[in-house]
């Protein structure tokens, strides 16, 4: 373990002038206090004060006073700012234990859960997202899947964050045009839960950033465009045991894996305003657009929920279809971790995996048509602390009830032509 001093003389050394400290919000949007470097030092060794009445379900403003404390093994620097600002990701404590809300903490007493059972998660995940412009927001481009004529600023944009991707330390990734006009996917390569979920945080940063300064927006919009497909997160998960992935194999899915898909599909409707939580989610989970409205499992089948990557007979791991990068990684993640390690220990078998186009298939369980009534599913026992889950629903009730409420710009359109 790093102390916070060398941490810090390491990145005055590498020229760093400013430092983000990152404490992450219930939604999965990164707050941050940024001190210049020399400040930056008491930080590092005492942690940062804040005020966490101020984010949502937190604290109370009588008793406001938080502290961040840095994790010395998730630090960032951010290369597309010249190397000149270092992220730095906390978790709170108050009273000297994890703060309940900090969903950085959530996660880790989840993963933390699992392993003490004997299941260590490894996860990873693609980010799909568009590259918008102008006003109302149109597609950067008009390329196609695996797009290999792709040129212009849209696909610069997208070369930058890859070198990024490399130089702040995420890795090697891959990227390639999706399907829609201007969508592009990004792999964050595997590993700890929660590692993964703090570089899709910067990975989105990053990408904002980037995009910002050659005049282009990028969005995690689950479905900006009607009628073209939407942007999903899939996740990617395998739970190791002494080193050995007890998901891999050839041919045949191993007994561990079918109990993981069986929990992960039981829990799936439950757990949809975790991985897929806002309004705009579920315009995206709709038919014949990659996206699962059927909560079935399938080999090599993307219609599917889950469904078990399966490249010449060799398997490895599970993906999860359902979430979207409007998400909370740390959530998302927290949720499908829980519900597959339930599986495994309640030994639940699936139902026969789907061949077939799934999105007609008669007799499987639908994912809710929309948030609201994602939300009365999870009141019935989504797998995370009490305390968490009910603040997080509370507050994503009052945004459902706000939706429904206002007047919207499709209203108002559909007025006009009708008066
Ligand atoms: N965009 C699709 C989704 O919403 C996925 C497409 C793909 O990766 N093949 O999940
Ligand atoms: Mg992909
Ligand atoms: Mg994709
Ligand atoms: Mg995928």
């Amino acid at each position: 373990m790093p102390d916070g001093l060398a941490v810090w003389r390491v990145l005055r050394g590498a020229g760093v002038k400013l430092v983000k400290f990152i404490v992450v919000d219930i939604f999965g949007r990164p707050r941050a206090e940024v001190l210049p470097i020399e400040a930056a030092r008491e930080a590092f060794l005492d942690g940062v004060a804040y005020d966490g009445s101020s984010i949502p379900a937190y604290t109370t403003v009588n008793k406001s006073d938080l502290v961040a404390v840095p994790d010395l093994n998730a630090v960032y620097v951010e290369s597309w700012n010249g190397g000149k600002t270092a992220i730095v990701f906390t978790n709170t404590v108050d009273g000297g234990k994890p703060h309940p809300m900090d969903p950085r903490n959530v996660l880790r007493q989840a993963a933390d859960y699992a392993k003490s059972r004997g299941y260590a998660p490894v996860v990873g995940a693609e980010v799909e997202f568009f590259l918008v412009r102008g006003v109302p927001p149109a597609p950067a481009d008009s390329g196609v899947y695996f797009d290999g004529y792709l040129h212009g600023d849209s696909y610069a944009a997208v070369e930058e964050i890859l070198g990024h991707l490399e130089a702040s330390g995420i890795g090697l990734s891959k990227t390639h045009h999706e399907v829609a006009p201007g969508q592009y996917e990004v792999n964050i390569p595997a590993g700890d839960p929660v590692q993964v979920a703090d570089q899709i945080l910067v990975f989105k940063i990053m990408a904002k950033a980037v995009a910002k300064r050659r005049g282009l927006t990028a969005t995690f919009m689950p479905k900006p465009f009607w009628g073209v497909n939407g942007s999903g997160m899939h996740v990617h998960v395998s739970f190791w045991k002494d080193g050995v992935n007890l998901f891999a194999s050839r041919g045949e899915p191993t007994q561990e894996l079918k109990w993981a898909v069986a929990g992960v599909l039981e829990n799936a409707l439950r757990n949809s305003a975790f991985v897929a939580p806002t309004v705009n989610s579920y315009k995206r989970l709709v038919p014949h657009h990659e996206a699962p409205t059927r909560v079935v499992w399938g080999l090599g089948n993307r219609s599917v929920m889950v469904r078990i990557p399966y490249y010449g007979g060799r398997i490895n791991r599970l993906e999860y279809r359902h979430p979207d990068p409007s998400a909370n990684p740390y959530l998302a993640f927290a949720v499908i971790i829980l519900s597959a390690l339930a599986g495994i220990e309640k030994k639940r078998e699936p139902p026969p995996p789907v061949a077939e186009v799934a999105y007609e298939l008669e007799e499987a369980r639908e994912t809710p048509p929309n948030l609201g009534e994602a939300l009365k599913m999870a009141r019935d026992g989504t797998p995370l602390p009490g305390q968490f889950l009910e603040a997080y629903l509370r507050l994503k009730e009052r945004e459902w009830e706000e939706y429904i409420t206002a007047e919207g710009s499709w209203e108002t359109t559909w007025n006009k032509i009708t008066k």
